[in-house]
């Protein structure tokens, strides 16, 4: 009898499984239905010796101290801070918009207080921030939105930014000084040997059991077990009884090159040509040494792997809906991307799941109270 099933080898249902393990000292069996653990983080060395990241380039920040210093346990680090450039009207332009970028796109000289002015003299009023053009249109104006965030978002999401929530495009911020990192947060770091590496050793614990290459639903009625993690997508796990909650996917298009060198930085947007949206270049993120190079593309499609949740209100509404019957199941957990239905990055479902596995620790202090009160 296992204390715990776990349904997914993410970050979501991996950390649960270690912190139920090492500090709870409980039984667990993790289950995914691919062939290997790390969920969507998964990466592996490529033929040339590369390491590549199999759902796309997954880089690491955050700004919390816990999630970082939980994450330290089971990883060395290399220090990455990840830059991205814009494909525009042919031109390469820093991004996120900086005073760089104006600079370089209108030909001036402007400093950051100019900027500042320049900003305001095109950002059109908007009542209410709601949706994903509000966000940049109040803030740079229309030129620069529909050259930087228009086409990529269509793209991306198969949706004008009018449609989706106004969190989508605030990822992405605006500055008027010449930071033209990707990610402003303190800890910027990529795992040293890779994801996987830190996930295998994460896992690696004799209360913890992996089974791999299974679907919850095969195995379900076969294994015993006293409470339930889930991970995967949520309507899923209900059958789609409310229908199907809309996910976006991305078909990945891997290259090794014969040469050192692919392009001049980490990642490039293609914001308005071709149907890709960017390029990723591995060997910025692991800063290895090697005479090729591995590059991919992605192609967002309607198709595929569920690795997007989509932020739109009647999708929020709908999500409600499994939310509530999700809460009603007792001794049963959901977590993560998939299961909340939250476009989080990695570090926000390290958080999560910490949160969940301490409300698990208070719910059981509690039982035992309620025992002990019992006895008297
Ligand atoms: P997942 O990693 O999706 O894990 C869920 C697991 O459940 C999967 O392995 C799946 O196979 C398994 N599963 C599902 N259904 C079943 C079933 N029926 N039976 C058994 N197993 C099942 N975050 C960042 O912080 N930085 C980035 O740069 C970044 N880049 C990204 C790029 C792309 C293209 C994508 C798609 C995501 C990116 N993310 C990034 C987000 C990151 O991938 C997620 O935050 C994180 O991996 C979510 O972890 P999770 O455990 O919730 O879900
Ligand atoms: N975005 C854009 N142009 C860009 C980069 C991002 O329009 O050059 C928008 C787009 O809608 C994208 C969102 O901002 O989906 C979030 O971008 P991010 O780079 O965070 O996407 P992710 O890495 O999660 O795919």
């Amino acid at each position: 009898m296992f204390d715990y099933l776990i349904v997914g080898a993410g970050f979501a249902g991996s950390v649960l499984a270690e912190r139920l393990a090492t500090v709870a000292n409980k039984k667990v069996l993790i289950i995914d239905k691919r062939n290997h653990i790390a969920g969507n983080a998964y990466d592996h060395y490529d033929d040339a010796g590369i390491l590549v990241h199999k759902y796309g380039p997954h880089i690491f920040h955050t700004n919390s101290k816990d999630v970082f210093d939980y994450l330290s346990l089971y990883t060395e680090w290399r220090n990455y801070q990840h830059r991205v450039l814009a494909c525009v009207d042919g031109q390469m332009f820093q991004m996120p918009i900086n005073l760089n970028t104006i600079n370089a796109m209108y030909g001036l000289n402007l400093n950051s207080d100019q900027l500042e002015d320049f900003f305001a003299s095109r950002a059109e009023k908007v009542k209410e921030v709601r949706t994903s053009e509000d966000v940049v249109v109040s803030k740079v104006g229309r030129e620069l939105y529909e050259k930087f965030f228009k086409g990529y978002t269509k793209k991306q999401w198969d949706l004008d930014p009018s449609e989706l929530h106004a969190s989508v495009t605030a990822r992405v911020p605006t500055r008027t000084n010449k930071d033209d990192r990707y990610f402003t947060d303190t800890y910027q770091a990529m795992p040293l040997h890779g994801y996987t590496r830190m996930f295998e050793k994460m896992l690696n614990h004799p209360n913890i059991k992996i089974m791999l290459n299974t679907d919850y639903k095969e195995v379900m009625n076969e294994i015993s077990y006293k409470k339930l993690i889930f991970t995967g997508p949520v309507d899923e796990y209900f059958d789609y009884r409310f229908g199907k909650l809309p996910y976006r996917s991305i078909n990945f298009k891997f290259e090794t090159l014969d040469q050192e060198k692919f392009q001049e930085t980490g990642t490039i947007n293609y914001p308005n040509d071709y149907g890709f949206t960017r390029i990723t270049e591995f060997k910025y993120l692991s800063g290895q040494k090697n005479p090729k190079t591995s590059i991919v593309y992605e192609f967002p499609t309607a198709d595929g792997d569920p690795y997007y949740p989509i932020p739109k209100a009647d999708n929020a509404e709908l999500y409600k809906k499994y939310q509530t019957l999700a809460d009603q199941l007792e001794n049963t957990y959901f977590v993560g991307r998939l299961a909340t239905y939250k476009y989080y990055n990695m570090d926000q479902v390290v958080a999560q799941s910490l949160a969940t596995f301490k409300k698990i620790q208070r719910e059981t202090l509690d039982l035992v109270a309620d025992e002990n009160a019992d006895l008297r």
